[in-house]
């Protein structure tokens, strides 16, 4: 159960290494985001120029009054309890870090700006964590890589021993597949030259048999 657990998640992070690598090289081509969003607050993952960045904004009223002005321009037909999810293409304005190292960096900022200008008493407040995708390709691929490395170091080990590649039985050299698992045992390797019989060539005479397969004719 354990180990059924395990490889599930080794493979959902094998998927997720898929995920970065296949990121990495859209975030060259347009920055995009996949955004999550309900009542006051917004969750963004953005993809920009090799960075992965997790985003996190939320609107704070100083008072009753301002909140019901800024709910007062909402778009009542939709319903802002729920949660609402959306990928967005081409976007233009990035919020990056001021200060990076290797694509790494956080930062806060507060606008007192909304999109729909200025509303007075309201804030929104973002977060933003950014990561170069290659720490995210190695963070979700470091596991699986070695797992797959070990798994074929067993087998290997196990295919020199004699055993069955997936279970270890014990073929003793009896069983052309595994009586426990079925596992069908490799072919040995086919040896091309030592299988090849015997060339019944011709015989061309002493000593010339070499040279007239290859010298050229005059
Ligand atoms: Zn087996």
């Amino acid at each position: 159960m354990k180990r059924r657990l395990l490889a599930t998640a080794c493979l959902i992070l094998a998927g997720l290494c898929v995920a970065c690598v296949i990121g990495w090289a859209r975030s060259y081509v347009s920055a995009e985001a996949i955004s999550a969003s309900r009542r006051i607050q917004r969750y963004l993952i953005i993809s920009n120029d090799g960075c992965v960045a997790l985003s996190y904004g939320r609107f704070e009223f100083e008072t009753p009054d301002s909140e019901q002005l800024w709910r007062g321009g909402i778009d009542h037909s939709s319903n802002v309890d729920r949660w609402s999810f959306a990928i967005l293409h081409e976007l233009n304005q990035i919020p990056s870090p001021d200060k990076q190292f290797l694509g790494f960096g956080a930062q806060r900022w507060e606008y007192a700006m909304t999109r729909r200008g200025t509303i007075s008493g309201v804030t929104l407040t973002r977060s933003l964590v950014q990561f170069p995708f290659w720490f995210a390709t190695i963070l979700t691929g470091a596991w699986p890589a070695a797992w797959l490395w070990k798994l074929s170091r067993v087998r290997r080990t196990r295919a020199q021993r004699g055993l069955c590649r997936k279970c270890g039985f014990d073929l003793a050299d009896v069983y052309y597949s595994c009586p426990r698992c079925g596992q069908r045992i490799p072919l040995p390797a086919f040896d091309l030259v030592a299988a090849t019989p015997a060339s019944p060539l011709p015989h061309r005479g002493k000593g010339d048999a070499g040279v007239a397969a290859t010298a050229p004719h005059s």
